[in-house]
């Protein structure tokens, strides 16, 4: 049995991936992002993230705290359902965020960054057709085979 991860939108976006036996969880704010980034849904099942929700008692929690600490001004509604889903889960929480970082380890939270642990796992990226299935190439925009509005997927 793994770890349960609680991963923030930046590293998902950098490609990041749970090794194969860790639950990785996310809250529904997080998979709002990543689809606003256009990181397809069959990316996101590939990637075997579950979508999970905070309660908002957890929520409020990471509020109170983060108002005490002077923190709140800078966490957005995503940021506190990542600290708050991380602290209910009992997950260690992956962020290159420091608000994040430091709001989470303030309560006692395990936090880990990303971006700190090697260059070497960073991904390439290549936009695909999901329509015609004809098309990839390094530029968002239409396929230029049926006009399907291109996804992205890691190489
Ligand atoms: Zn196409």
């Amino acid at each position: 049995m793994g770890e349960t991860l609680v991963v923030d939108t930046g590293p998902l976006m950098e490609g990041f991936t749970a090794p194969d036996d860790d639950r990785c969880l996310v809250p529904p704010k997080v998979m709002s992002e990543l689809e606003d980034h256009d990181v397809s849904n069959y990316e996101i099942l590939e990637r075997g993230l579950v979508t999970t929700f905070p309660t908002d008692y957890a929520t409020k929690l990471v509020r109170d705290y983060a108002e005490e600490t002077g923190d709140l001004d800078v966490l957005s509604d995503t940021d506190i359902e990542v600290v708050a889903l991380a602290g209910e889960e009992e997950a260690v929480l992956v962020s290159d965020d420091y608000a994040v970082q430091n709001v989470a380890k303030g309560m006692d939270i395990e936090v880990r960054g990303h971006a700190q642990e090697g260059i070497s796992e960073e991904r390439e990226w290549i936009w695909y057709c999901p329509g015609c299935g004809e098309h990839e190439g390094d530029r968002k925009g239409e396929c230029p085979v049926c006009g399907t509005e291109l996804k992205r997927r890691p190489v």
